[in-house]
């Protein structure tokens, strides 16, 4: 079984088909977008670690056939592959985004934040939080540098290749360490 679908993964770089995550149909171009809808929570990536999949309204991007955009109602685009890699590459950057934001002043809204710890940093005033979210942060720089690998492999530009340079001081500038470069 495991066999047969190492094969169908070979295969399925081969011809450049990209699969619908729902339903496995194969295509040249894939709906790629966005859905809450808690049935996506079984397919989506985002919710590989959720616990309870049952409920999930999480923001979740996927990449669907038209049958299943329909189904799962979900907010995107037809694009081909080099297309999807751009849109997850976004997601990626977004998602890295919002980590900078947080790191950077977010967790000093939380309630259980005493005034006086405001002008600390995130990681002298809980060092468990912190290393929670650094964690998270490694793992989407891990998800990052595979999609970079992605473009550079097949000689397509990246996009908006600036960005990574502009992340890399906004970390450093906070005191803290980077995959993406230095
Ligand atoms: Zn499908
Ligand atoms: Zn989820």
């Amino acid at each position: 079984m495991q066999e047969l679908d190492w094969n169908k993964a070979i295969n399925d770089i081969l011809s450049e088909k990209m699969t619908c995550q729902a339903c496995n149909a194969l295509g040249d171009e894939m709906i790629v977008g966005y859905t809450r809808s808690a049935e996506a929570a079984a397919f989506a990536q985002r919710c590989r670690d959720c616990t309870d999949k049952t409920d999930c309204d999480a923001r979740k991007l996927v990449v669907v056939c038209e049958p299943c955009a329909r189904i799962y109602r979900v907010n995107g685009e037809k694009v081909d592959e080099t297309g999807m890699m751009a849109i997850m590459l976004d997601e990626c950057r977004h998602n890295l985004e919002e980590s900078i934001d947080y790191l950077a002043g977010y967790w000093k809204e939380d309630a259980d934040i005493e005034y006086d710890e405001m002008q600390k940093s995130l990681d002298e005033v809980d060092p468990e939080l912190f290393k929670e979210e650094d964690s998270w942060r490694m793992r989407l720089e891990e998800e990052y540098l595979q999609l970079h690998r992605w473009f550079r492999d097949r000689h397509r530009p990246i996009p908006d290749p600036g960005w990574r340079s502009q992340y890399v001081e906004d970390i450093i500038g906070m005191g803290y360490g980077t995959l993406l470069g230095d």
